[in-house]
């Protein structure tokens, strides 16, 4: 999954950064308004956290940026400010959630993956392929009932590719879905860890085109 973090505080941004990575997330990070509204226009993503208090274009600017034309990405702010008033302001601006600062890693991690279920409109959080179950929320996959140890980089990859059942994704596509800014891509990641994803749920569950990409087909 990627995502979007807008956060000025350096400290707290790259702190943020490093456990939504460790949660399995590929994350942008940019530390101003105008930066995020480049962002929005350019990339693909599934989620934005979003600060208020932000340099040249305010968070609540964002917001109404983005609602104005429409977008219906999930957004989560995140603010220092705990006024009821300012709270208010920023659901009815066409935040999802919040959450005020400081807060809890985890709950901001259990927060956003309960914004991509209700995003993804799935009454089931659980993805099923044959004998295999993805649980985004407790982040396991299992094989006939039996759990199976993924990196996290292993489970976004099966993440990806069981949400997109039947479409073919390239590895570029992958990549991208991956790996944030800045991160260095190893050349043959995807094809590494498609290797483990096979050793582990089984040589047939994800096919190669040759020159294309990868897919899983649709049960
Ligand atoms: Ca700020």
């Amino acid at each position: 999954m990627r995502l979007l973090l807008v956060e000025d505080d350096a400290l707290l941004g790259d702190g943020i950064r490093a456990g939504l990575k460790q949660a399995g997330f590929a994350v942008d990070w940019v530390q101003d308004g105008r930066a995020a509204q480049l962002a929005l226009e350019t990339g693909d993503y599934a989620l934005l956290v979003l600060d208020l208090g932000l340099p040249r274009l305010s968070g609540m600017a964002l917001l109404k940026w983005l609602r104005g034309k429409g977008s219906v990405l999930p957004v989560l702010i995140l603010t220092a400010r705990d006024t009821v008033a300012d709270r208010v302001a920023g659901l009815d601006a066409g935040a999802d959630d919040y959450l005020i600062k400081p807060f809890d890693l985890d709950e901001l991690v259990a927060r956003l993956r309960a914004l991509l279920r209700r995003s993804g409109g799935q009454a089931a959080p659980i993805l099923q392929h044959g004998d295999i179950e993805l649980d985004p929320a407790a982040h396991q996959v299992r094989k006939s009932g039996q759990v199976i140890e993924l990196s996290a980089r292993e489970f976004s990859l099966l993440h990806e590719l069981l949400l997109n059942a039947g479409r073919v994704r390239s590895r570029e596509q992958l990549e991208q879905h991956l790996y944030g800014w800045g991160e260095e891509v190893e050349s043959n990641s995807v094809e590494v860890h498609i290797h483990h994803l096979r050793k582990k749920l089984g040589a047939d569950l994800i096919r190669t085109l040759r020159g294309v990409g990868y897919i899983i087909d649709k049960t």
